[in-house]
């Protein structure tokens, strides 16, 4: 459909995509490859899929017209809901669509990566939805920083293993869970969180998150009576909830989009992870894409007070885009992040995720014409980060 934005034959958006990958993994990602559009074509999937949306996690997600914050930007915003989902954020979106594929290509075990823990979350929601055994990887420092989100996971019946090198963040935990795929090729299902990884990941898990957008249309052709808004917002770690947002605006070209990083403590402090500003091109858990990096090409350490955000790299997908400059890439810091999260509780009555907050703190850098129409995803809801609001704001 994307033709000019979407993947093409061999895998790439423009420059960006394919699958580098050990000799060992070959097999699994070939066989994903050459199933998954066949299972996600097929009736009997795309039923339980939408059934499941439906009525286990609550879909469609509210398009809310925010009408205090409206007021203050002068321009009409919406909220898309993704925060009302079961399990609290956009990633069980791809979890389900996830586990429904691993179950029909005869997978017995699940394994996972997670930053934040939402996505670790998400997975072992779906596996216990289908008794499945589920191994979690998580940095250590995560671990720490989302303490809740682990005991959810273990509640739920999953393994969380601590990823010790490195960082000790997402990145490490995707090493290792790569590391366990390696091992276990053949009944094992990796169920990559992000828009990130060799293809076919990002082009499916694009797919899974696309809803977002996908419903949003329509939400906003019955609330203003178009369905293109002047502006589209999301923040960006691998990128799931921003591609899924922006995925059928892609060619809807009068609608400007934005992508959110992290800038940590600021983008030139050595404590950042706005892939963008300080990338270049290389490769990346499979795939090459725009990631922070020494002049000699080691990953460096990427910082950001949210945990999903906390990523050196960005999907292949989305590094198209900004090449091509398609999507606008901006970043905000730790403390306006913090500071628009706090915004969104006094003048909305809602507790934004961290990582959802980025993307409302580049409101206060815009400028709106009357009538404008401005969608922000709301990926996450913001329970797993009260402790980090806590010590920040003192309560
Ligand atoms: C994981 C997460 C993100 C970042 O991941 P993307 O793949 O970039 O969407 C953003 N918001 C929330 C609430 C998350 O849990």
């Amino acid at each position: 459909m994307h033709m000019k934005y979407g993947v093409d034959e061999h895998g790439y958006y423009g420059d960006f995509g394919g699958a580098y990958i050990p000799e060992m993994l070959y097999p699994n990602i070939e066989a994903l490859r050459a199933q998954y559009l066949k299972v996600l074509n097929d009736n009997d999937f795309k039923a339980e899929y939408d059934q499941l949306l439906k009525d286990y996690v609550g879909r469609p997600s509210p398009l809310y017209h925010a009408k205090r914050y409206s007021e203050k930007y002068g321009a009409n915003i919406f909220f898309k809901r993704e925060d009302l989902n079961h399990t609290g954020s956009h990633k069980i979106n791809n979890a389900i669509g996830q586990i429904l594929l691993a179950e029909r290509l005869g997978k017995k075990r699940i394994i996972a990566e997670t930053g934040a823990g939402q996505h670790g979350v998400a997975t072992a929601t779906v596996c216990a939805l289908k008794g499945l055994e589920c191994v979690v990887y998580m940095g250590e420092i995560d671990m720490e920083r989302q303490a809740p989100n682990v005991a959810r996971m273990k509640m739920l019946g999953a393994k969380v293993v601590p990823a010790t090198s490195g960082s000790k963040t997402l990145k490490d935990a995707t090493n290792e869970a790569l590391r366990d795929w390696i091992g276990n090729p053949e009944d094992t299902h990796y169920i990559i969180g992000s828009a990130v990884g060799p293809y076919p990941y990002p082009e499916m898990v694009a797919k899974f998150q696309s809803i977002i957008s996908f419903e949003a249309k329509k939400q906003l052709l019955e609330q203003t009576g178009s369905e293109l808004p002047q502006y589209v917002l999301a923040c960006v770690g691998g990128g799931s909830n921003a591609i899924g947002m922006f995925y059928n605006f892609l060619d809807d070209e009068s609608v400007k989009l934005i992508a959110v990083e992290a800038a940590g403590k600021g983008v030139e402090t050595g404590h950042s992870a706005a892939t963008t500003s300080l990338g270049k091109e290389g490769v990346l858990h499979g795939t090459r894409t725009i990631l922070m990096q020494t002049e000699d090409g080691q990953v460096v350490e990427p910082y950001s007070i949210s945990a999903g955000l906390d990523y050196p790299g960005i999907g292949p997908q989305h590094a198209h885009l900004y090449k091509v400059n398609r999507a606008e890439y901006v970043s905000a810091t730790d403390d306006e992040a913090l500071n628009a999260g706090l915004l969104a509780c006094q003048l909305e009555g809602i507790i934004p995720a961290i990582e959802s907050a980025h993307a409302l703190a580049h409101l206060e850098k815009m400028t709106f014409k009357l009538g404008d129409n401005v969608v922000i995803c709301l990926s996450g809801r913001g329970d797993k980060d009260l402790d980090t609001y806590i010590k920040h704001f003192g309560y």
